[in-house]
Order: C-alpha cells, then structure tokens, then sequence
C-alpha cells in the first residue's frame, strides 16, 4: 500500500551528480502518495523525483521548499521502490542513475496529448449517399470505437471530405480524447493449441506456479521446436486471467515481429513492445500505460524491466542464455538476474527458457533454487538434427577456401531437393585480417586495440570496436609500400563469394547485422528466407537467435574451432550454446536435419560433447571446473575497470588499488591484476581491469564499494565495476 500524507515528504530526486540522499520537500495542499512522480526546485533547476516517504528532517515544515507539482498520478509501486534501490546496490549503481533508467520515458509530466476521434452521432443523415452508406457501415460494425479521420477514411475507403460532411449533418459526432490510450485487452481465456502429454505438463506446473501469487523461477529447458513458447504462454494466460501484468524478454529485436504475432493468435490482440525501434509517442504511451495497468503484456528488450509495472505477475526471459541480455555499457546489468531479483520482490514468476541454458541457471536448478521443467522431443514428425565432425585435416582444400568437399557435396544434394543449407561462420566483413606483405604488419584501428576489418561491401575497412571506418588503403600504413595489403581469413562476406563462384544457379542470401539499415529490413530478410526465397543462407551469430526456417535441412559450420582458443573460463560454454543453436536450426518441419562441423580437432572434449548430445554430463563437467576455480556460479566475482587516454597512469592508479586490499582481504577476497582489460583500448581509452574473486557468501559489494572510495580519480579518468563479468 502506498501511504498518503500531507505535510514534510521525503523525495529521491534525479539529479545528475550524486547526491547524499532523498531531499525533503513541502507536499502539496493534497498531500502525497509514496511512489508519485513530482517535479521539485532544485538550486535555479526543477527535477523530477519520486516520493520515497514522509520528511524526516529536523526542519520545520514552513522551512521546507514546495513540490512544484505531480508528474504523473501512478505512483511507482514499493516492489518497484524495492527494486530500484536492490538494484543499485547490486551493481555499485548509484540510485539516481538507477532512477533515471527507470523515468526516462518522454513527455513525462505533459499535459496528455489529445487527437480528434469520430464517433457515431445520434441522427440518420437527410441525404444517403454510396459513399456516406459506407462509412456508417463501418462505424456500426464497430459501435463502440473511435476512429481518427485517416484510419476511418481508409477503412471505409471514402474522401475526408465525406467524414466531414457527416459530421455537419450530424450522424457522426466529433470528440477529443487522449492520445495515450490503454492496449487493446487480451483474451486470456481463449484456447491455445492442443498440448502434447509432456507439455501439458509442463503448462499445468507453470500455471500453478504462476496461480500461487508468489515468488518462483522455473528453467524451461526444451530443444529448438520442442514448443517452449506455447508452453509458456500458457503461463502468460494464467497470469492475465489473475488481472497481473506480464513482461516477455527478446534478446533480438528481430524476433520481435514474429512473436507479436503468435501473441495475437493465441490471445486476439497484439502485446505492447518496448525496445529501440519504437517511436517516443509508443514510449510515453506504453510507460504510462504500464504504470496504470492499461498494459496487460509487454514484449521487449532488456530494458522494459525498467518500466513502472503496477502489478507484475511474471517474466519470461526467452533465449536466457543469450549473451545480450548484459547491459556492459552505462548501468551494468544482467536482466536475467534483475529479473529475478525483480520478481521476489513483486511476488512473480520468472521463466527463464532455453535450449542450451547458461551454466549459472543449470547449477541453480541442480542445486533446487530454480524448478525445472524439461522438453525433450520436438514438436511433431520434426526430430533433433543428426550432428556430424567433418575432419578437415583430411580435407583436401585449395588455398582461399573455406568449404570443404564433405560440405559443398551435402549442400548441392539439399539443392537438388528444394531444401535450404545455412552456413554459419560467426565473423562478420570480407576479412577479419589485412595484412601487408611487404613488412608483416596488420592494419590496425587507431583508436583501440582491434584489427580493421575489410568491408567489401561498403568498400572500407571497419574497426568492430569502436565503428570506426576507412578506405581500403592502397599502401601499407606501417612501412608505405605500394600494392602490397592482402585480405587474410574468412568472413561472411569472403564466404559469399566462394558460395556465388561454387553454386553460380543458387539463390543466396547472407544475414549479417551490418549488411542491414535497420531492424526493418532485417526482419523482412529473415521472412524471405523463411518463405523460401533463398536455397543457400550465410549467416553470424544473428541466425542463432530462435528465427524459424522450416525449408531449412542443412547447417554447416565453417569454422568450429573458433571460440575455443583464449584463456576464458566462459569459452567453453559460448561455443557448446552457440553451436548447438545454430544446429537447431535444422529440420524444424517434416524434412530431417543435418548439422556438419568443420573442425581441426574433432577430439576437443567441447566439440564431442556438441555432436554426441551428452549434455548433461558436459553441463556437469563445466561446474565442477569452475567449482574447482572458485568461479561464478561457486563463487562472486568482480571486474574493476579504470580506463583514460593515458596507459600509464591508468596502470598506476591500478596498482595503487592492487597494493590497498585491506578491506577486500577482510573478506576473504583474492585480487588479480592490473591486467589490460579483454577490450584493452576503445575509442582512444586505454582500459585496465583488476578481478576480484570472493567467496559465494562474502558481502562482496560492501568491501568493493570501501576499496574504491578512497581513491581520487583525475580529470578524464573512469573508474567502472562490473559484477558478474562475461569474461574471467
Ligand atoms: P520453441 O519455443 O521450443 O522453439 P515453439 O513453441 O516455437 O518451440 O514451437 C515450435 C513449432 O511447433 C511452432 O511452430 C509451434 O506453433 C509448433 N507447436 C508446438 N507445440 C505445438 C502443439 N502442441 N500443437 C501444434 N503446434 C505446436
Ligand atoms: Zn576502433
């Protein structure tokens, strides 16, 4: 419950520097909720602020500076209150950084913008007309709504001219409403497809899950196709028929499309979406709405955890392994723990489905803090995809290719049946190398530590880092030798021109994210190729994200061997998740699939456990490694990133903070470092990290937080923590 009073309240206010805590403040002759968003004085400024509760200071009321006035009616929810705060503390975020993620919707605090609607009038117009008949038509059809003059005109395919001459005779009326209008419901009552045994039962758990009105995670662990999203759905259902809100994560914008789609098959309606290719207008709209339960269901990004839900009953995070779900620039977060986080501390359920989980949520479910439900046949006739090494040490290549024999054999007989063949090469551009011939150097970016990439198709190398492009050179930047730079290595769009010179009769078509404008026109890519529009497809890691061909029988992987070089404790596990997805691409309809490795080393213990399924007993071996190194999920672990235009003093201040570890000692933490950070240079800025390992129950936060505060940064210095690293 959100208390009202009136007199002295205590308000979090958004301001740009830190500031020591909540301000006191006049509440209006009204008095105040908790939670309600105001805009208060500020030195010369307004600033927003959220009511946190009464005034507590020692000053007398009629010392207190007045709310200006009441940003939105809503107020912010104490779950939501909670979360702020869980989270700032959580990720060394100071809270009004926290805050202002979570009211940075556009427009705050406007007057609700209104548009003119129509409406039906009262009176049958004298004069009746074919056109006028028509629009009647429609608005009767749909007594109850409202049109804007162009969505009525093209509905009833007439002139504006006519809507207006109704008006002036009276059958219809004119109205100002609100343009933020609340989403159309949903029917949660409305059958869904008829469930096979195994996912009826996995519904039913959900649902009761869900129906209990606490707190619970569940790992839905299911194969590509098993139907994970119709089961939970299900889920979704239930939680709309309790009248609770419900929020599903993406972790690709693209796949967004599609899912609004299966959302209005199954409930009747379209769900909101929330994520960077929406207008401010849909913004403000979808953040008021929330706010005031006009959303029952938002599909969206990572950040849409952020929005001021009032009754949030459950989240779903689909893809929860995905590597996107971590926010590494600004706030650092990982959505799939605030999600949870989240949910206790508003009673709901979190979802948390995959095909290849991360290894944090298999442990927490064998450990029992997360249930776990498992699909494990696909949907229908489909089956697994048989998974195949091809050896390419006995692989006679020539030089500059990078498709096999083995590989180009079993694509040309998916041609000859009409089936599709993908070829997965995780490396986006011509080349990921240029290399100069004449002195051996490679061109490099100039602003951080990263090889240039060529780009043929936009005919100038890229550093992937910072986005940074440049002609391709004619002469060596190192020694300014003429003729000499060579293209070295495969990327897809090297790999395209070996397909269109091996295949000249096949249609291609190569998903890589640069090669797009914009989400736009990646999605409609992606439906081509799902209608058949394409018989070879090349694609990056973009094509690993749940996108469903079902022409597709053939996955081929260019180079397997890829991520398992490098130190990373994490390699292992990327490189199961990825593959193992982008097999599952495969044989998605009635036609069986095939998944085929190129690999140098077939006997990689990763590789083997990718082709023989076992995944179980590699999730198993992977925890007892990291269990054996101390390492997240066994144990807590922390980045500590410093990074300024000088290597120097960035390294000094570094081993300034490795030579103090008292308080980090106190808890029994190991330090690491100063070491170049995994990016060690972007944009100019040199960065160095210091790892801190702790154990699982150690108050990590509390001593991180006393080991920084004593150190004085310089002008143009950074200093950034990062709990819960990628890469360690
Ligand atoms: P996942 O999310 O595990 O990849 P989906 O829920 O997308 O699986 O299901 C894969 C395909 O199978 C979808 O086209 C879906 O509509 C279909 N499907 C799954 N379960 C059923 C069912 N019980 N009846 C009919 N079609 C189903
Ligand atoms: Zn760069």
């Amino acid at each position: 419950m959100n208390d009202f009073f009136p007199g002295g309240a205590r308000i979090a206010v958004l301001t740009t520097q830190p500031l020591p805590g909540p301000l006191d403040y006049l509440a209006p002759e009204g008095g105040l909720s908790t939670g309600a968003v105001v805009e208060v004085p500020l030195g010369p400024r307004r600033v927003a602020g959220v009511v946190w509760g009464r005034g507590e200071g020692d000053f007398p009321a009629s010392k207190l500076r007045p709310v200006s006035r009441v940003l939105e009616a809503a107020p912010l929810t104490e779950g939501m209150r909670d979360f702020l705060i869980r989270s700032a503390d959580y990720t060394l975020t100071p809270p009004y950084q926290m805050l202002r993620m979570a009211l940075r919707a556009p427009g705050l605090g406007d007057e609700p913008a209104m548009r003119r609607v129509y409406r039906l009038g009262h009176h049958e117009p004298s004069r009746m007309t074919p056109p006028r008949q028509q629009v009647l038509a429609v608005m009767e059809e749909f007594a109850e709504a409202a049109f804007t003059l162009g969505e009525l005109s093209e509905a009833a395919g007439v002139s504006t001219s006519v809507i207006k001459g109704l008006v002036k005779a009276g059958a219809l009326r004119e109205e100002e409403a609100p343009r933020d209008t609340p989403y159309p419901a949903l029917d949660a009552a409305r059958p869904g497809l008829d469930l096979t045994e195994d996912q009826a039962e996995a519904a039913a758990r959900l649902r009761e899950g869900v129906a209990s009105g606490t707190y619970g995670t569940t790992l839905l662990r299911g194969v590509t196709g098993s139907g994970k999203t119709e089961v939970y759905l299900e889920a979704v259902a239930e939680c709309l028929a309790r009248g609770r809100q419900a929020l599903v994560l993406l972790p690709e914008i693209a796949l967004t499309g599609a899912f609004l789609a299966r959302v209005e098959e199954r409930f009747g309606a379209k769900a909101a979406e929330w994520h960077s290719g929406i207008t401010m207008t849909e913004r403000r709209r979808l953040w008021k709405m929330v706010g005031e339960g006009g959303a029952e269901l938002v599909v969206g990004a990572r950040s849409a955890l952020f929005l001021p839900f009032r009754e949030l009953g459950l989240i779903v995070v689909d893809e929860e392994h995905d590597t996107s779900y971590k926010q590494e620039e600004g706030v650092l977060y990982n959505a799939r723990d605030m999600a949870v986080l989240r949910a206790s501390l508003s009673g709901g359920r979190v979802i948390l489905a995959s095909a290849t989980p991360s290894l944090e949520s298999w442990v927490n479910a064998e450990q029992g803090k997360y249930e776990r439900l498992d699909l494990t046949s696909r949907f229908g006739p489909a089956v697994m995809p048989k998974m195949r090494a091809i050896d390419m040490r006995a692989e006679p290549m020539s030089h500059g290719t990078w498709i096999s024999p083995s590989l180009a054999a079993a694509v040309e007989a998916r041609m000859e049946k009409g089936e599709q063949s993908l070829l997965f090469l995780n490396r986006r551009g011509y080349a990921p190398v240029t290399l100069c011939r004449a002195c051996g150097e490679q061109v490099a970016c100039r602003n951080c530590d990263a090889r240039m990439v060529e780009h043929r198709f936009l005919k100038r190398l890229m550093c992937h880092q910072c986005g940074e492009t440049i002609p391709v050179p004619t002469v060596c930047p190192s020694c300014e030798v003429e003729g000499k730079l060579a293209a070295l290595g495969p990327g897809v769009e090297r790999l395209a021109e070996e397909v269109t010179a091996r295949f000249p009769e096949a249609r291609l078509a190569v998903l890589s994210s640069d090669l797009f404008g914009s989400a736009r026109a990646l999605k409609a890519a992606i439906e081509e190729i799902a209608a058949g529009a394409a018989d070879i497809v090349i694609g990056t890691q973009l094509v690993a994200k749940g996108h469903n061909f079902p022409l597709l029988t053939l996955v081929g992987v260019i180079d397997s061997d890829l991520g398992l070089q490098g130190s990373d404790l994490r390699a292992a596990e990327k490189t199961f998740q990825l593959i193992r997805q982008v097999a599952g691409r495969a044989g998605r309809a009635e036609a069986p699939g095939e998944a085929l490795l190129q690999t140098f080393q077939p006997e990689h213990p990763v590789i083997r456990a990718i082709l023989s399924g076992e995944e179980e007993r590699f999730w198993a071996a992977e925890a007892a490694e990291r269990k054996a190194a101390g390492a997240p999920p066994f144990g807590r672990m922390a980045g500590l990133i410093l990074s300024s235009p000088d290597l120097q003093a960035t390294f000094d201040i570094g081993n300034l903070l490795a030579r103090n570890t008292e308080k980090l000692r106190a808890i029994g933490a190991e330090v690491y470092g100063p070491a170049p950070a995994p990016i060690a240079r972007v944009r100019g800025r040199h960065r160095v990290r210091l790892l801190v390992k702790a154990a699982k129950s150690a108050p990590l936060q509390q001593a991180l937080a006393e080991w920084v505060a004593p150190v004085k940064l310089p002008a143009n210095f950074r200093l950034a923590i990062d709990i819960d690293p990628q890469s360690f």
